[in-house]
Parts: C-alpha cells; structure tokens; sequence
C-alpha cells in the first residue's frame, strides 16, 4: 500500500490541475497556495485533578478575497496544522461554488475529546476563543461547529468573544443553539443539501426517482437526513450504515424508523428488525446500488476498493470520502461523483443564512430557510452541470474546481496585490 499523502498537498494538486486548466496567471497560483494567515496557539487547560495541560490550536484563514473566512473547529487527536490548512483552503473552494460571499478557514485543537470532562472541555474552548480573539469576528472570520464541536461549544465562543469585546456578539460563530441567534433548520441543512443533488442528478439523467436505489455510509447527522429526506421522495434506501455496521435490506429499509432509534440511541446497534441483514461496513460500499452516499468519515473509497463498487452515481456527503487514486479509478469505470465542496456544501450554506440572520437581527422561518437553501444548491448545481457538459471528458469535481478557482482567482485579480 502507498503512503497516503498529507492533506495539504492533496489540496494543493487540486489546485494546481484547476489553475493549468483555468489558465491562472501563476501570481495568483503562487497567492492561492499559501494560507493568508496561520495562528498557532498554546493552550494551557487546568484539569479536574489541578494539573495543567497545554494543547496545541490553530486557527488559518486560506482566502478572504470574496469575503470574510467561515469554517470550522475541530477537536481532534489527530488535528495538525497540515491538515487544518488543507481544510481552510477546501471552506475557501466550497463557499465559492455555492457563490456565498465568504472566504476560507478552519481551526483545531488537538486532543482527544472523550479524555475531557464537560468542564475541561469548556475551559479549552474558552481559552483558545480568548487566545484568537483578534483573529476571529463578524466581519473578519466566523466560526462554526466541526468534529466533536456542536452548540455548546459555540455557545460559549460566543460567550468569551462578547465578554472580550464589551458586547453581545451572536454572528461570531454559526452552529449556535436558536435561543442564542441560531438558524432553524441548520441540523437537516447538509443532509438536505445532498439530497437535492442526488433528485437533481437524477432529473438530468432522466432516471424516476421513486425507482432508484440508495445506499447511505454513516447515519449520523448528514447520512440520516440525506436518507430521511430521500425516502420521503420515493427512493428505496437498501442499506446504512454506522460505527456499528452494515443495515441491508433489498425491498427498502424503514428509514423513519431507524431516523427515531438514531435519535433515542445515537448509534443503530441492536435495531430490532427482522427484516434486516447485518452486513460489514466494507460490504456496504460494494453494493449494487443507482446512488452511493458515503457521508462518514474521509479516505472510506480508496485505490483497494475502488474497481469493486458497483453503484452508478456518487454523492459525498462527507469531506473527502473519495481518495484521489480512486477518483482515477471511478472516473475510468464511468461512475460520476457529485464532489464534497458541491453536495455537502448545504451545511455553510445554512451557516451562512445564521450569519445574515445575526448581522440583520431577523429570524427566519423554517421555511424560508429551506427554499432559500434549494435555491443556492440548485443554482451551483446547475453550473457544475454545464461547466462539465461544456468542457467534455471532466468529472464533475474538476468542473466544480474550475467554477470555484475562477471565482476567487477573479477576485484576487480585481482586488489586486496591496501596496
Ligand atoms: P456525525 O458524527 O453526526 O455522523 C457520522 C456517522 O458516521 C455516524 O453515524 C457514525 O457512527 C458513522 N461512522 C463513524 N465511523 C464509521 C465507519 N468506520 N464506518 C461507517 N460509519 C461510520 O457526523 P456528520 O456531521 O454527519 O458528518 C459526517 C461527514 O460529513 C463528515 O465528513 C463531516 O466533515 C461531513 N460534513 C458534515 C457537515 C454537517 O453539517 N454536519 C457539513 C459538511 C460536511
């Protein structure tokens, strides 16, 4: 096996195959490939038992060319600062292709969150909110929730960021609870976002929704509500899956009620239903199936199992579900994949109505939400459809590269290289 290569220089072939492709004048290249800017910070946590611990954070802003940076935070073992680059320049490609006026970045802080008390746990993040505090604002960089952060964590970034400033601040972060400025519908949003692009790849190929087949890797917050919502439309959902396996049934999974044993238990292990094979989380990649959604973890189809699939269609509803060599290999195969910075791109999206629901002090509706939501996702879908129609002979990710590239190389090349 090959050792796979880190996560930054992944992103800066991406990159480079736009730019050539684009014609970018090698300046702008040159501009692109670097971060703006890299805050690295030591964060000295007093734990329960009165030792301190000092943890790393990091917060990178890619590109504010379009407008202010937005992306997550992550607490994880494994965040480094190469990998947080690479997804600060990722938020950067995914906000443009959904045309939002926001930039790139994203933040970590490695550890390990299932050793942290609830108490450490907001001691961590209150010091690194302080320790970014002028890094980070409504009009300069805005948060959101990412592996392991959720409301609360926002809630209190919120907290730390207003206190610092002398003020309530709720469009700091997005990702925050309602009562405190956040949107509703934000937790459907990605999932929902998904399952636009999959009806509308099926519109296009002339494929009846209500009989195609679906198979969902991870049921978590993207995977149940891309296949809730799939399943309200018609489509049969023959398999899922989650940490604790495989869900297989042909004739259709009850989705509904899986949806609400997620809900009560968090993970699908031990629901009762006789109608239901238990397959391996391996098994379920390989399924015949029209669409595959892998929206779990990153790196899930590789060169290894790549020539073994057998759905028609994929659509990543997770970040970087899809490895480059197995890119190669599905594109030879003629499996066509809605790529991440499209399909899942549901959730800023919605993050981005939190934002302009903040700066205006209004309150949407759930409705209003979701139609504007569509709106966005059909829109950028729409144009990756024809960039790859007019371009011939590239996969619906390099077309998305292209869009969003173009888009923020053009902003740069207007606003210019100050002084
Ligand atoms: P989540 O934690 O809610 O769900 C993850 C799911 O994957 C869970 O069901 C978990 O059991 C399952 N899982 C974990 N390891 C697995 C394995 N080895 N095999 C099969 N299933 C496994 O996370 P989420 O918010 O749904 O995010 C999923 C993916 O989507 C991530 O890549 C995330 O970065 C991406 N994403 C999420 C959002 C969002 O709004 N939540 C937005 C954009 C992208």
């Amino acid at each position: 096996m090959t050792k796979a290569k880190s996560p930054f220089t992944n992103a800066l072939e991406q990159l480079r195959l736009a730019c050539d492709y684009l014609g970018v004048e090698e300046n702008i290249y040159n501009f692109l490939s670097n971060p703006q800017q890299i805050v690295s910070v030591s964060i000295p946590v007093r734990m329960d038992n009165g030792k301190i611990e000092v943890f790393e954070g990091y917060r990178v802003l890619h590109s504010n060319a379009r407008g202010p940076g937005k992306g997550g935070i992550r607490y994880d073992s494994k965040v480094d600062m190469d990998e947080v680059m690479a997804l600060a320049m990722w938020m950067t490609w995914k906000c443009a292709v959904v045309n939002l006026p926001l930039g790139g970045a994203k933040g970590g802080v490695t550890c390990d969150p299932t050793k942290l008390s609830p108490r450490e746990v907001e001691k961590l993040t209150r010091r690194f909110t302080s320790s970014i505090i002028e890094v980070i604002g409504p009009q300069i960089d805005i948060p959101a929730p990412d592996m392991n952060t959720g409301p609360q964590e926002m809630a209190w970034i919120m907290d730390t960021y207003s206190m610092g400033v002398g003020k309530t601040v709720p469009g700091v972060v997005t990702g925050k609870p309602i009562e405190i400025g956040g949107s509703l519908g934000r937790n459907s949003a990605t999932g929902m976002g998904v399952s636009f692009m999959v009806r509308e790849l099926a519109k296009r190929k002339k494929i009846d929704l209500k009989k195609t087949t679906v198979v969902v890797q991870g049921f978590g917050n993207v995977g149940s509500w891309a296949a809730k919502t799939l399943n309200e439309w018609g489509a049969k959902i023959i398999a899922v899956s989650d940490i604790s396996g495989g869900y297989y049934n042909p004739e259709g999974l009850n989705i509904e009620k899986m949806f609400e044993y997620v809900q009560k238990h968090r993970i699908l292990e031990n629901y009762p239903d006789k109608k239901v094979k238990k397959i391996s989380n391996a098994e379920i990649l390989e399924l015949e199936c029209d669409f595959l959604i892998p929206a779990a973890l990153e790196n899930q189809i590789t060169a290894e199992n790549a020539g073994k699939l057998k759905c028609k269609f994929i659509v990543e509803g997770a970040n970087g579900p899809t490895t480059p060599e197995a890119d190669k290999i599905l594109f030879n195969k003629g499996i066509e994949i809605i790529p991440d910075i499209l399909a899942n791109a549901g959730g800023v999206t919605c993050s981005y109505f939190e934002w302009v629901q903040d700066l205006s002090a209004l309150r949407w509706s759930l409705e209003q939400v979701n139609e504007e939501l569509e709106k966005i996702m059909l829109d950028a879908f729409d144009q990756v459809y024809v960039m790859k129609e007019n371009k011939k002979k590239i996969s619906f990710r390099l077309a998305a590269y292209l869009i969003a590239v173009q888009r923020v190389a053009k902003a740069v090349e207007y606003r210019g290289f100050f002084p």
